[in-house]
């Protein structure tokens, strides 16, 4: 049985549930509440998976309806959230640089993750905000020392959908040598909508689109990755412990704004990423004023938008 894991509701109070689709577009959402506290580290260490799948068989689920409810992030908390910059050649020729011989790594703060509708921040004195679409890896059981990259691939839970939102002033000038400035800003993570098991993906092609205002920008397709996610996920190993329900965002193909080919985003734009079976993304874009409050003003993003792509 094909299934996909969100999160549903006001931001910091979503449910867990599981959607299955029956094959006409058409969606039922099953929530999670007596199986799993949230869709987190722990519901992965405890083959949450393998434990929905059981439920869902038996009827032991209620049905809900996802009408009205914001989509959250569908992954609640990773311990860490993992950047592989560089990881398309033709992205890193449109950025000026060579393709690595080995990943470059770099580390997003857990709270930079945000749903994937909703509205997003620039920051107030920010020029150079860009999109980033990409294949967000979510790590199933511990991950350290790895021996192979075979092993490697038994420790990815899933895929996501990706926004690896970056402003470039930040990440490049003005980064003293590091990106990390650049990867951090509020809500800079979005996504979802949702959590597809590893075993229900091809993750090794898998188109990767962005549009901005309904203008086509980013189109790509994972097969073109330098380091593959299981490479990328050994490679991870030998440095850092890897958590359950931790996510890595795999690097971003061409057509960003920093190529120099399209404007930076500004204001009032809408921001479409789309990753080949694991969903549509949608952000409108505001100034963002200071008040980190405003970051939840636009939660206007509903579940009805999610099953309808
Ligand atoms: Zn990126």
């Amino acid at each position: 049985m094909n299934v996909k894991f969100a999160r549903l509701g006001a931001a910091g109070n979503e449910q867990p549930v599981v959607l299955v689709e029956d094959g006409n577009g058409a969606a039922k959402y099953f929530s999670l509440s007596g199986l799993t506290q949230d869709i987190n580290g722990e519901f992965f260490a405890t083959d949450g998976i393998a434990r929905t799948r059981k439920a869902l068989e038996s009827g032991e689920l209620p049905e809900i309806s996802a009408e009205g409810l914001r989509v959250g992030s569908p992954i609640a908390r990773p311990s860490s959230v993992i950047g592989i910059g560089l990881n398309y050649a033709a992205h890193a020729a449109e950025s000026g640089a060579t393709p690595p011989e080995v990943p470059v790594v770099f580390l997003k703060p857990a709270n930079t993750v945000a749903g994937p509708f909703d509205a997003a921040p620039i920051p107030p004195s920010a020029e150079k905000y860009d999109w980033e679409v990409e294949l967000g890896v979510v790590i199933g059981k511990e991950a350290s020392y790895l021996s192979s990259v075979e092993e490697a691939a038994g420790h990815i839970a899933g895929y996501v959908a990706a926004n690896d939102l970056s402003e470039r002033d930040y990440q490049i000038p003005g980064s003293a040598g590091q990106w990390v400035k650049g990867k951090s800003l509020p809500a800079s993570s979005p996504l979802g909508p949702w959590f597809v098991p590893a075993g229900q993906v091809d993750a090794g092609n898998l188109s990767l689109r962005t549009w901005v205002n309904g203008e086509p920008r980013q189109d790509s397709n994972t097969s073109d990755m330098i380091f593959d996610p299981a490479t990328v996920v050994h490679h991870l190993s030998q440095y850092m412990v890897l958590e359950p329900g931790d996510v890595i965002l795999t690097g971003t193909p061409e057509g960003v704004a920093l190529s120099g080919r399209f404007p930076f985003i500004q204001p009032g734009d809408v921001v479409e990423i789309e990753v080949e079976g694991l969903g549509r993304q949608r952000q409108e874009f505001f100034r963002a004023d200071g008040n980190l409050a405003a970051v939840s003003a636009g939660d206007a993003a509903f579940a009805g938008d999610a099953a309808a792509r």
